[in-house]
C-alpha cells in the first residue's frame, strides 16, 4: 500500500514535474513568441525609418527642384529686364542718331545755302566788275572788251567785238593750252567708287566732249592749238579721236594708260604704263610723243624715281608737279615756274600747272576745278599777273568739264561731287573768254622742244 502510495506520490510528483515543464515550455514559447514579435517590430520600425528617410529625401529633392525653378525664374526675369534695358538704350541711340542726322542735314542745307550765297556774291562782283571794265574800256578805247561783251553781243545777235584791237593783248606772251583727255567716270574724285574694270559699263562721252573743245579752239577769232594729254585707255578704244586731234594741228602727249596715281604704282608699273601709252599714241598720231602729265598730278615727293623713268622712256617734258598743298597731290616746295630736273638718266623739263603766290600761299589757278570755282575775272587777273611777271603759264581743262548733262555718279561723297560738278554749265563761256584774253600754243612750243 505504502509502495502504492509512494508510487502514486511519485506518479503525481512526476505529473507535477511534467506540468511544470509544460508550463516552463509554454513560458519559453511565449517568450520566444514575444521575442519574435519584438524582432518583427524592429524590422517594421527599420522599414518605417527607411520609408521616412526616402520621404525626407524626396521632400529635399522637391525643395531643391523648387529652388532651382525659382532661380531659373529669377534669371529669366533678370534677362527680361536686361533686354528691356538694352531695347530702351537702343531706342535712345536711334533717337540720338535721328537727331544727329537731322542736325547734319541742317548743316548741309546751311552749307549749300552758304555756297550759293558765296557764288551769287562772286557772280554779282563778277558782273559788276566787268560792267565797270566794260565802261572804262569803252571810255578809253572806244571798244567793247569783256566776256560780258561777248555774251551781250551774242544775245543781241550783233558781230562780236574785235579782240585783236585790244591794246594790251599784242603785248601778251604765249602760254600753253592743254587738255587731259579722259571721260567723266575716270577722274580721281570718283576712283574709289568706279573700278577701271567697270569703265566699259558707263556711257562714253569723251569723243563728243573733246570735239566740242576742238571746235571751240578752231572757232576762236584766232584759232588756238594746244596739247592733248590723252589717256591710253581712251586712245585704245577711240583711235580715230587721237588721229583727229593730231590732224587738227594739236600736240599729242601722254596722260598714262589706266589713270593710276603715280604714287600708288611701283617703278616697274609706272615704266610699263608710260611706255605703253607713248608707243600707242605715237603709232596713232604719227607724232613723236614727248610730254607727260600724271593722273591727278600725282608726281609727288614720294616718287623721286618718276622723272628718271620718264627720261628713260623718251619723254622730254613733264607737267605733273603741282606746287600746292592738297589732300591728294601737290608738292608745295616745288618751283612755280618752268625748270629743268636733272636725273641719273638725263634732264627733263618740268612745266608746273599755273599757281600764284597770294597771302603767303600758293594758290592754284591753272584750270580744272579751280577754273570752275573762282569767278572768271579772278582767274584772268591771276593769270595775267603771271604774264606780267614775265612768265608763261600752262592751262588745263578736261572734256567732261564742258558737259553739264553728263550722267551723275550715284552715292559720291559731297567733296567729290563739289569738285566734279561745280559750275560745269559755266565752263564753256569761261573757256571762250580765256581763249580770247590770252595767247595759247602747245606746251612743246613754249618749252621750245622740237622733235624729229
Ligand atoms: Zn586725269
Amino acid at each position: 500500500m505504502v509502495v502504492g502510495i509512494y508510487q502514486l506520490v511519485i506518479g503525481n510528483y512526476q505529473l507535477v514535474v511534467g506540468i511544470y515543464q509544460l508550463v516552463i515550455d509554454i513560458y519559453q514559447l511565449a517568450v520566444g513568441n514575444y521575442q519574435l514579435v519584438i524582432g518583427n517590430d524592429q524590422g517594421v520600425i527599420g522599414i518605417y525609418q527607411l520609408v521616412m528617410g526616402i520621404y525626407q529625401l524626396a521632400v529635399g529633392i522637391y525643395q531643391l527642384v523648387v529652388g532651382i525653378y525659382q532661380l531659373v525664374i529669377d534669371i529669366y526675369q533678370l534677362v527680361i529686364e536686361i533686354l528691356q534695358s538694352v531695347i530702351e538704350i537702343c531706342q535712345l541711340a536711334v533717337e540720338i542718331l535721328q537727331l544727329a542726322i537731322g542736325f547734319l542735314q541742317l548743316v548741309i542745307e546751311f552749307l549749300h545755302l552758304a555756297v550759293e550765297v558765296f557764288r551769287l556774291t562772286f557772280e554779282v562782283l563778277h558782273i559788276s566788275i566787268y560792267f565797270d571794265i566794260l565802261f572804262i574800256f569803252r571810255f578809253v578805247f572806244g571798244k567793247i572788251y569783256s566776256p560780258c561783251g561777248i555774251s551781250i553781243a551774242r544775245r543781241k545777235n550783233i558781230k562780236p567785238p574785235e579782240y585783236d584791237q585790244f591794246p594790251i593783248k599784242s603785248k601778251m606772251m604765249l602760254n600753253a593750252f592743254s587738255v587731259d583727255v579722259e571721260d567723266y567716270y575716270q577722274v580721281g574724285a570718283f576712283a574709289g567708287m568706279i573700278s577701271p574694270k567697270d569703265w566699259g559699263l558707263w556711257e562714253s562721252r569723251v569723243v563728243a566732249n573733246t570735239r566740242k573743245i576742238l571746235d571751240i579752239l578752231d572757232s576762236n577769232p584766232k584759232p588756238v592749238s594746244g596739247t592733248f594729254f590723252v589717256l591710253g585707255w581712251i586712245a585704245e578704244r577711240f583711235p580715230d579721236l587721237v588721229r583727229e586731234i593730231a590732224n587738227r594741228g594739236h600736240e599729242i602727249a601722254s596722260h598714262g594708260f589706266m589713270h593710276q596715281l603715280v604714287y600708288e604704282m611701283t617703278e616697274a608699273e609706272f615704266r610699263n604704263d608710260v611706255r605703253r601709252t607713248r608707243l600707242l599714241l605715237q603709232e596713232q598720231s604719227g607724232q613723236s610723243v614727248i610730254g607727260y602729265r600724271a593722273p591727278s598730278f600725282s608726281i609727288v615727293k614720294r616718287t623721286p624715281w618718276a622723272h628718271r623713268i620718264l627720261v628713260e622712256e623718251g619723254y622730254c617734258y613733264d607737267s605733273s608737279v603741282f606746287p600746292i598743298h592738297h589732300d591728294l597731290h601737290g608738292n608745295a616746295d616745288a618751283p612755280l615756274e618752268i625748270h629743268d630736273i636733272t636725273t641719273e638718266s638725263g634732264m627733263i623739263r618740268e612745266f608746273p600747272p599755273a599757281v600764284v603766290r597770294r597771302f603767303g600761299q600758293n594758290l592754284p589757278t591753272g584750270g580744272g576745278g579751280y577754273f570752275r570755282f573762282f569767278p572768271y575775272f579772278v582767274t584772268a587777273h591771276w593769270l595775267r599777273s603771271i604774264n606780267i611777271s614775265g612768265k608763261p603759264f600752262v592751262f588745263y581743262i578736261h572734256p567732261w568739264e564742258l558737259d553739264p548733262k553728263q550722267p551723275q555718279i550715284p552715292k559720291a561723297p559731297l567733296k567729290s561731287r563739289f569738285r566734279h560738278y561745280l559750275n560745269l554749265h559755266r565752263t564753256e563761256l569761261r573757256l571762250k573768254c580765256l581763249l580770247n584774253d590770252f595767247n595759247f600754243v602747245p606746251v612743246r612750243n613754249i618749252l621750245k622742244l622740237e622733235t624729229s
